[in-house]
């Protein structure tokens, strides 16, 4: 089969692979949408999580079961499925303790694009199919559905870990796709003010739709002065980080009242350390707490996201500002991630 693969460290390209086997507990299924990610990016460019060869690449995916596990109760051939992108190992002693992201070690809930191929394929490998599979149903539109392997769970996860709670008010630093559906999340949760930072057009108009209060562009001026500005200098009861770099630490705890919670969800791809200012911490003592991670994956979860869609709380249709059809144009879209033009929020492949 024809997989679209990082060669290695900044190289990419179309390579032919084995078509995966299939277990007793698994499926293999074909693609319908595609959708590449910013991680994908952070992994190839930035060599974020070190060397990887001819690994086919992608996570976001809905596509057709093609072959399914003799030992696989609620999923047949033919059916159409959400897939996360996190696919744990659900007996693992890790997932057991509630962190079923870090089935096996740290991270390592994330396979696809990581430790075995990725969705960008003919074909792709599903683990504990009853476990990571979610039906996508009939009423819901495929290429909106794509968002929910990864942009929605991922966002929705920083409101989490923040614990947004209603009448708070919340910061998202980063409204990229991800930092979009943080916004949605917080607004679902009932916060009140929602200050959002970014700079493209596109997300910004998005940000606002999705119940964003306050717009911040990084671009105009410091994001610290101009929270602090409009807070009267009382700052946020939450931060969620959705983009920046490294640095970014420095403002989200600064700006964070005391017994604030920031929730990160960036992908942090480069450098060795997250500096936290010592003062505005409370030189440790502020009640100040970070939390950082990785996105939950499991059906459970996907089959109360995708109501979110079925009872249109959440319209992710928003996001999906470029289209193309057929599998050859995943590169297209990958490019497009990598260079973020302005009018871009996220790409999706149909085949
Ligand atoms: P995007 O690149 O589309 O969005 C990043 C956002 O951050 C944009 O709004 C951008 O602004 C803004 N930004 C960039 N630099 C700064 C800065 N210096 N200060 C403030 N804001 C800034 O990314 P995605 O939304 O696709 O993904 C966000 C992150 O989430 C990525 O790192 C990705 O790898 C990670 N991720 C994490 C997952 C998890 O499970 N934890 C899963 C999936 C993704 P502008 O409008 O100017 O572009
Ligand atoms: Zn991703």
């Amino acid at each position: 089969m024809k997989g679209y693969a990082m060669l290695g460290i900044g190289k990419v390209g179309w390579i032919e692979k084995e078509r995966p086997k299939c277990g007793p507990l698994d499926a293999i299924v074909r693609p319908i949408a595609l959708s590449p990610c910013t991680s994908d990016i952070h992994t190839v460019w930035e060599g974020a999580l070190g060397e990887r060869h001819n690994m086919i690449l992608g996570h976001e995916a809905v596509g057709q079961i093609v072959e399914i596990g003799t030992l696989v109760r609620d999923f047949k051939i033919g059916d159409r499925v959400i897939i996360p992108a996190i696919t744990p190992d659900w007996g693992s002693i890790e997932a057991q303790n509630g962190y079923s992201m870090h089935s096996g070690g740290m991270l390592s809930g994330w396979k696809f694009s990581n430790f075995k191929d990725g969705v960008f394929a003919e074909f792709f490998h599903i683990n504990e199919a009853d476990a990571n599979l979610a039906h996508l149903p009939d009423t819901v539109d495929p290429a909106s559905a794509v968002m929910l392997s990864d942009m929605v769970p991922t966002g929705f996860h920083g409101a989490e870990l923040a614990d947004v709670q209603y009448g708070d008010s919340v910061c998202v630093i980063g409204i990229g796709p991800v930092g979009l559906m943080s916004v949605a999340a917080s607004t679902l949760r009932g916060a009140g003010k929602i200050y959002a930072v970014g700079s493209r057009p596109n997300c910004i108009d998005a940000a606002k739709e999705y119940g964003a209060t306050d717009i911040v562009n990084y671009r105009d001026g410091d994001v610290l002065d101009q929270i602090m500005e409009r807070t009267h200098n009382k700052g946020v009861d939450k931060v969620i980080v959705a983009g920046g770099d490294n640095d970014t630490f420095i403002d989200a705890v600064k700006m964070l009242k005391p017994g604030g919670i920031i929730g990160n969800v960036n992908y942090l791809g480069q450098g060795d350390y997250v500096r936290i200012p010592r003062l505005e911490w409370g030189c440790g003592m502020g009640h100040k707490t970070i939390a950082g991670g990785l996105m939950p994956g499991g059906r459970h979860r996907m089959e109360k996201l995708v109501s979110l869609l079925e009872n249109y709380r959440l319209d992710t249709s928003i996001l999906l500002t470029h289209k193309f059809n057929g599998l050859e144009h995943l590169e297209d879209a990958l490019m497009l991630m990598k260079d973020k033009p302005k009018d871009l929020i996220k790409p999706v492949v149909m085949i």
